[in-house]
């Protein structure tokens, strides 16, 4: 593979990060902001002069995407990779990046009064000598995801001028709203007709995600009664106590402060109650799908036990979903994660499966069918000032994403599908 040509991410990479793009929890637009459209045209502009076929977008889902037709005689299953264009709840106005040419390791002065030190972040060290990205001090990077959309890019620009380069067909897309939950779940994968597909959001290069939480809300009301105290024996129930009986007999080891790794949780997020009445309000997290199903029937046990012990119809509970794993579904697949392992080996990568606490696009994308790993963007310190991201890690991941597809031509005839291992 010849190298990749980093002035060309470098500038992509600086004229995206610039465009303010962050999504909005509370708008019912799609996407949330308007002004994620500014990018998502801006790309459909960029993946038309990189030469890519049946580039669209549809305001349906505000997903761009692409296809590059397959360069090879045989028969490969089409690939897909994923970036978002929206940063996360943080200041993205007049974002000004700054250039740092082959780092030298010192304390930066980004400005504003904050510095970005080796000794703070020391994953610093591993981009000594590399071309630094960062933030004045001020706003957010949105190297998460803008550094996901220039490696794709890298790849794509790649592609067109190494005609060579063998390869099946591949889609791209880009969508928005990740960071409220929101973007991947409207997703029409009628509109990217592949096999499977990775996401390229956050991560170092060489981690592989295809686990996440999954995730459940629940809401659970309380009604008391309320008697004058001096009138109230045999009669007051108070909801304040119903719910402290509630909450107590929640596991106390199950709880985000003593859970790390692959361990999930239950989080009381609030209890506001008074004789009268009380609500409580708690999220339920693991990775493991025996284990959530276990800890939702926990709560709706818990609310059935005191409504017997206090009379029907004193607590109620609604409970729902928000997102579930990808494990499960790519743990049948093999092959989807097995693929991108031996990319990172074929370039020297240290693999790491990275357990991911939280929810992503892929999880959405795989409970449609589509198997959706995630990869890495090369950025770090995401969702504020101190993020930052180098050129060579962007194409670094152009590299990863040109290797994969190229190995995948080989191996999908025969596919290696050793079962998937957390470590
Ligand atoms: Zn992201």
């Amino acid at each position: 593979m010849k190298a990749i040509e980093q002035d060309y991410l470098e500038k992509k990479f600086i004229e995206y990060a610039k465009l303010n793009t962050r999504s909005e929890m509370e708008s019912t637009n799609v996407p949330s902001t308007s002004r994620q459209i500014v990018l998502l045209k801006k790309l459909i502009q960029e993946l038309k002069s990189l030469s890519v076929k049946e580039v669209s977008y549809s305001e349906e889902d505000a997903y761009v995407v692409g296809r590059i037709p397959s360069n090879v005689a045989q028969e490969v299953a089409p690939i897909g990779f994923v970036a978002h264009v929206d940063t996360a709840d943080f200041n993205a106005e007049k974002i000004k990046p700054q250039v740092y040419r082959n780092y030298n390791g010192e304390d930066i002065n980004l400005g504003h009064g904050y510095t970005l030190s080796r000794k703070e972040f020391p994953s610093l060290n591993k981009v000594l000598g590399q071309t630094l990205i960062t933030t004045s001090g001020d706003t957010l990077l949105g190297a998460d995801d803008k550094a996901g959309i220039t490696g794709l890019l890298g790849m794509v620009k790649y592609l067109k001028e190494n005609p060579d380069f063998k390869h099946g067909e591949i889609w791209v897309a880009f969508g928005p709203d990740e960071e409220i939950g929101k973007g991947a779940a409207r997703f029409n994968i009628e509109r990217f007709p592949v096999e499977f597909a990775y996401t390229l959001d956050n991560g170092n290069p060489g981690d592989i995600t295809y686990e996440t939480f999954n995730a459940a809300s629940a809401r659970i009301k309380i009604k008391g009664t309320v008697v004058h105290p001096g009138e109230a024996y045999g009669l007051m129930v108070n909801a304040t106590l119903i719910a402290n009986e509630f909450i107590n007999q929640l596991p106390s080891d199950f709880v985000p402060e003593k859970s790390k790794d692959y361990q999930g949780f239950i989080l009381v997020l609030s209890n506001e109650s008074n004789v009268d009445h009380a609500q409580i309000d708690l999220i339920i997290r693991s990775f493991d799908t025996e284990e959530f199903k276990a800890k939702k029937q926990l709560v709706k046990n818990l609310v059935n036990t005191l409504n017997n012990k206090y009379g029907e119809d004193r607590v109620s509970l609604e409970m729902h979903d928000q997102y579930h794993s990808p494990g499960d579904e790519i743990k049948k697949h093999p092959y989807v994660v097995n693929l991108a392992k031996h990319a990172y080996e074929k370039l020297g990568l240290p693999i790491n499966y990275v357990p991911f606490r939280g929810g992503t696009d892929g999880d959405f994308i795989t409970e449609k069918g589509i198997p959706t790993p995630n990869l890495f963007n090369g950025g770090a310190n995401f969702h504020g000032r101190y993020e930052y991201v180098t050129v060579e890690n962007m194409a670094l991941l152009a590299k990863t994403l040109l290797t994969i597809a190229n190995l995948h031509v080989d191996l999908d005839k025969k596919r290696d599908n050793t079962p998937l291992r957390r470590k």
